[in-house]
């Protein structure tokens, strides 16, 4: 992005003192140098941070998702670091024990207690300062009203309906999800109020700055596009034309050919684009796919409903060479929707509610919007369930006739045993726990790149320069973040979004960095290794001066509107999925994560990774799997 300078600086608010912006640059954290200040008491690690007065993750903004001090060790331990040798002995002993507080951990717990004993002993350990893995809470407080996001997994949704153990997982936390939809979800609400989708076109990629409200599909909107006159009709024949790009080829071999070209290739060389209209289109796929419209097949596309297919007379019903996510629409339509105001992190709340009533208040699932966790409550000692959190696990082994897990805490290294162990985190990291695991198992717990993202919230004084320009949500192609939208209206318990455009509002902002150009997981590591380089304050700019250019001719002003923000950097984002361009044509049994998973004496492994389906369901699923594994062996 350009300008730099102290007039731009000031220009764009970066001297306004913005809540702990200044003091959490990951950067500074990751490079080792210790911070002090009370702003920082809950990423002292302290062994009982979590115990401190005013411990609340979920209110901590600045740089969050795989905030400085929860992966470090994690690194270290990757490059060779090993496991200390001054061990501290905790005496704890579990029945089980479960590496990672994401919902596929915080569901082994539930099904592990369900299916053995109310009695259970049950260990839970993150190394995140909150519970809830993906499933994170972003919480603010903007003129004296609770205004809540997702910090990452947004919504109850899955390429197919959720499974029997899943969906009855989920009623089970009182969690309705057609009726809550029916009752608290507002999805016309912007629209009703006259706000549409737009386009946000920047000058570095189109010459000029320039905000255009209205779909893609209108002659009148994309009129006003700053693009040469072909690429404008490109776009119209793309989006509303009914063409059979393929004509003469017969109906069941067009699906196979386009699972065999990236989206990017059939519009160049069957649609035959201006290499302009690629520009345009190039970042359509990222918050489903993390990269571009170069590492996706054209056949996954059509799954998901992007344009281009609406001619090409292709028969209903996915085909071996689509993706998890595609191939699941296709089949099925999808799962039931619903949006808590902080996503799935309510489910994560609901089920440490379920396993620990002391620490969550309330009995609903709607009550659940406002409850306030006690995060002093998550690890008292004498309690059936703890959740310890601060605590990256850096090995686990199987001892004697249970399993002994070692976890660094506060700069020490803890040992603990249990009966059971169920590894829930990323399955990327478990050859490092494990050495002892058979070759080829490591070798394809490895190979499981996950896709990193970032879901920024903004806080913002008012939404009136949206309400002025009438949009609600922009795709921004050459943007640093590609799109942005509006947070959605959600009214539920006594959890109320705001109504007026004079209401403080919160702002979703994605950002998935990837390097065309590369293999799907390739282009992920080189994104991965950008963020972990990539200091809060760059952030910052960047979405001051976005939405300074986007916004501005709506009266935004980034040094008045901006309240706060929170940068979740989810560098390990979503669980690997099946990708025809460049993964084998293999059965499922011989996936990555399939001979990945196996269970390792009494370890068993969970996670969606394990499931090779970025969702909750999975997530829950292989909770269920890895469950029966341990107490069917
Ligand atoms: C930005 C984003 C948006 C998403 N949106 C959706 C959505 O809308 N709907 C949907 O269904 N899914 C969504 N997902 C997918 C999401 O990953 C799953 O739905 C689900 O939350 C995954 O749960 P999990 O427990 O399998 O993994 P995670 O949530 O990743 O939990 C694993 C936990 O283990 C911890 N861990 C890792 N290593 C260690 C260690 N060595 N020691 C201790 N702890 C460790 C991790 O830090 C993490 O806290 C999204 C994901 C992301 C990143």
């Amino acid at each position: 992005m350009s300008g730099s300078g102290s007039g731009r600086d000031r220009e764009l608010g970066e001297h306004r003192s913005i809540p702990r912006r200044d003091f959490l640059q990951g950067a500074l954290v990751a490079s080792g140098m210790v911070l002090g200040g009370p702003l920082l008491r809950a990423y002292a690690a302290d062994a009982a941070a979590q115990d401190q007065a005013g411990y609340y993750p979920p209110a901590l903004t600045g740089m969050r998702g795989s905030h400085p001090g929860s992966f470090e060790a994690a690194h270290a331990l990757r490059d060779g670091a090993g496991v200390p040798r001054d061990l501290i002995d905790t005496g704890e002993s579990y029945d089980l024990l479960v590496v990672g507080a994401g919902i596929s951990g915080l569901s082994a717990a539930q099904f592990y207690r369900a299916r053995t004993s109310p009695q259970a002993r049950i260990l839970l350990l993150d190394n995140h300062d909150d519970f809830g893995g993906h499933a994170k809470r972003n919480e603010f407080q903007l003129g004296g009203r609770l205004q809540l996001l997702n910090g990452g997994t947004m919504m109850i949704e899955s390429p197919r309906p959720y499974s029997p153990v899943a969906a009855g997982l989920i009623q089970e936390l009182g969690i309705d999800v057609e009726a809550l939809a029916q009752k608290a979800a507002h999805p016309q609400f912007y629209a009703q109020a006259g706000l549409r989708e737009g386009v946000f076109f920047d000058r570095e990629t189109f010459g000029t700055d320039k905000l255009v409200a209205g779909k893609r599909s209108d002659p009148a909107v994309v009129a006003a596009y700053p693009v040469p006159p072909r690429v404008r009709e490109d776009i119209l024949r793309f989006e509303t034309g009914a063409v059979d790009f393929m004509p003469g080829v017969p109906a069941a071999d067009k699906k196979l050919r386009l699972s065999k070209l990236s989206y990017r290739d059939f519009l160049r060389d069957i649609v035959k684009v201006d290499p302009a209209t690629l520009t345009f289109y190039q970042v359509l796929t990222h918050a489903l796919w993390g990269v571009g419209i170069d590492a996706v097949t054209a056949l996954d596309c059509w799954g998901v409903d992007l344009p281009g297919f609406k001619g090409m007379s292709l028969a209903p019903g996915s085909i071996a060479r689509m993706g998890f996510t595609p191939a699941g629409f296709a089949d099925t339509g999808g799962s039931k929707t619903f949006h808590f105001p902080d996503g799935n992190a309510s489910i994560a709340r609901l089920l440490v509610r379920s396993l620990l009533p002391d620490a969550v208040g309330g009995h609903t699932a709607e009550d659940i919007v406002t409850a306030r966790v006690a995060y002093d409550r998550l690890d008292r000692a004498g309690s059936k369930i703890r959740l310890r959190l601060n605590s990256t696990v850096v090995q686990a082994a199987n001892v004697g006739a249970g399993t002994q897990v070692t976890y660094l805490r506060s700069g020490r290294a803890c040992t603990v045993r249990a009966r059971h162990c169920v590894l829930a985190c990323y399955n990327m990291m478990i050859p490092y726990l494990c050495p002892e695991l058979p070759a080829a198992q490591k070798e394809a717990l490895h190979s499981l790149v996950k896709t990193p993202l970032v879901y920024t919230s903004v806080a913002l004084r008012n939404w009136e320069a949206f309400q002025k320009l009438g949009v609600s949500r922009v795709y921004a192609p050459g943007g640093y973040h590609t799109s942005f939208s509006l947070n959605w209206k959600v009214d539920i318990g006594s959890y109320h979004s705001p109504a007026s455009p004079s209401e403080p509002v919160l702002l979703h902002m994605l950002r998935t960095p990837c390097r065309p150009g590369l293999t799907e997981s390739e282009q992920h590591k080189a994104g991965r290794a950008e963020l972990l380089v990539t200091p809060f304050a760059t952030f910052e700019r960047n979405i001051r001066d976005q939405l300074a250019r986007a916004l501005g001719g709506g009266g935004f002003d980034p040094a008045r509107d901006i309240e706060a923000i929170t940068v979740n950097r989810w560098a390990h984002g979503y669980a690997p999925e099946y990708n025809p361009l460049f993964d084998p044509d293999v059965p499922e049994s011989q996936r990555e994560w399939v001979r990945g998973r196996v269970p390792f004496g009494r370890i068993a492994i969970a996670n969606s990774d394990a499931g090779g389906g970025a969702y909750t369901d999975v997530a829950i699923d292989q909770a269920d799997r890895a469950v029966n594994e341990l107490l069917h062996a």
